[in-house]
């Protein structure tokens, strides 16, 4: 068995593939894991790296750079979203990529981990140039992607046209409708009831766990979130319905303040007249960072990795602190919020509401037979809990972070899988 290395040199702090396997690493010693098992759970399995062109509307041809990483296959077939963004790397897909095989492991779905991106500014492109750009990505990732392989769904600036295009063109390579080799689609061709809200709903199924075991009362706590795209909008409506007090929210383009208390579907209806946060009425203007560092009771980064890090961990007031999006917070950042005793849910749960409905709404496809909301929320809930309280045991266990808890549940469990299975050949 080869010894691994635990330290990555030279590579940089923000690096997510770095915090990915830092956390790992912890994991693993925590664990007392095989080192054979550490060396293979350490690595991303496959990576695929696509530069493709896509006619644009004025007739010139643009190349773009796409990716899909599946980091584990042991479990079941990879899952994982696809990304559209300018900043998109191969390490952060293959970060993501892993942080998915623990989500899926952790939920106790029977998924491997992947991820998928383009580096692309869906922003300057047309809604034919979009499409066409998903399709060729598509059109090239065919010899990975199906319902027994590798199932995206949608992730930061994809949405359910964006599956529907996905589905469609799987479909016609095939020549018939293949539903379940994606999730997130609209309902009309196979997509679920409760998707589109499920990753929030999980945030605040979870939020509501944690807060029991604080003994922080809904109507006592304010709430900042960063990010009010498909994940932080669903959290706010829902946790503002149960209650809690949201004092913040931003997008992209800045954020807002109001201590007594945002009026959210006010706020919605704002940004879809406006295209975002900025400017509702009432709200004083705030940016991004400063959102951070807010007086408020729970933090929701529900945006971007490396939000949280060694520069700002000291000044967060939050006591309690929900990672809604993935890999918000860097290795440094978790040690200072250890330290302070403020609590973080992490992400591998936090934002587990997602995938959990993503594997309803494949297993729905597979059958031909759909479930009502209220069955999918229900199950939903109950998923979330079991981890929750799982993660709790095996932190205690382990005397360790809720992250490490609910890592080694996760690593365990894949690892456990892979010894099964044995090594081929
Ligand atoms: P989205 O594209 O719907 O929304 C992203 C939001 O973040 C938007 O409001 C955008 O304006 C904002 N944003 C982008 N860059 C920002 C920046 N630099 N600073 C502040 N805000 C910024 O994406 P989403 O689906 O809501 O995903 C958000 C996070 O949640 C990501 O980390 C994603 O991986 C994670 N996540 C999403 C799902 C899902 O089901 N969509 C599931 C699990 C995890």
């Amino acid at each position: 068995m080869t010894e691994v290395t635990l330290e990555v040199q030279g590579v940089a702090a923000t690096n997510p593939y770095r915090t990915a396997q830092r956390q790992f690493d912890q994991a693993a010693d925590l664990l007392q894991l095989d080192p054979g098992l550490r060396a293979i759970l350490r690595q991303v399995r496959r990576e695929f790296t696509v530069n493709f062109p896509v006619r644009m509307d004025d007739n010139r041809i643009r190349m773009f750079t796409g990716y899909r990483v599946q980091h584990n296959l042991t479990r079941g077939p990879a899952k994982g979203g696809i990304r559209f963004h300018p900043e998109v790397s191969l390490d952060e897909v293959k970060a993501l990529s892993m942080w998915m095989t623990w989500k899926c492991a952790l939920t106790g779905l029977p998924y491997g981990g992947a991820k998928g991106g383009v580096i692309c500014d869906p922003a300057t492109l047309s809604v034919h140039e979009l499409e066409n750009l998903t399709r060729r990505f598509t059109s090239e990732m065919t010899v990975l992607i199906g319902p027994d392989s590798d199932i995206p769904a949608p992730d930061v600036n994809t949405n359910s046209q964006v599956m529907a295009w996905i589905m469609d063109t799987i479909s016609m390579q095939r020549g018939y409708s293949v539903p379940a080799t994606v999730t997130g689609k609209p309902l009309e061709i196979g997509g679920s009831e409760g998707r589109p809200a499920a990753t929030g709903r999980g945030v605040m199924t979870v939020t509501m766990e944690a807060c029991q075991r604080l003994q922080i009362a809904p109507e006592e706590a304010t709430v900042a979130i960063q990010g009010f795209g498909n994940v932080g909008s669903v959290s706010a409506d829902l946790m503002h319905q149960r209650g809690f007090r949201i004092v913040a929210v931003s997008d992209v383009f800045g954020g807002i303040y109001q201590p007594q208390g945002l009026d959210v579907p006010a706020l919605l209806e704002h940004q879809r007249r406006t295209g975002r946060v900025a400017g509702f009425p009432g709200a004083t203007a705030v940016s991004n960072a400063a959102l951070l560092e807010l007086p408020a009771t729970i933090l929701i980064p529900a945006a971007l990795e490396n939000q949280l890090t060694i520069h700002n961990a000291a000044r967060v007031q939050a006591r309690l602190i929900i990672e809604a999006a993935n890999g918000p917070t860097t290795p440094e950042a978790d040690e200072v919020f250890l330290q302070r005793g403020v609590t973080l849910i992490p992400d591998i749960l936090a934002n587990a509401g997602g995938v959990t409905v993503s594997y309803f709404e494949w297993v729905q496809d597979i059958q031909s037979f759909f479930w009502e909301e209220a069955e999918i929320n229900d199950r939903l809930i109950r998923i979330m809990r079991r981890a929750y309280q799982q993660m709790e045991e095996l932190a205690t266990e382990h005397r360790t972070t809720l992250r490490m808890g609910a890592y080694c549940l996760a690593v365990k469990r894949v690892a456990d899988a892979t010894a099964v299975r044995g090594i081929y050949p």
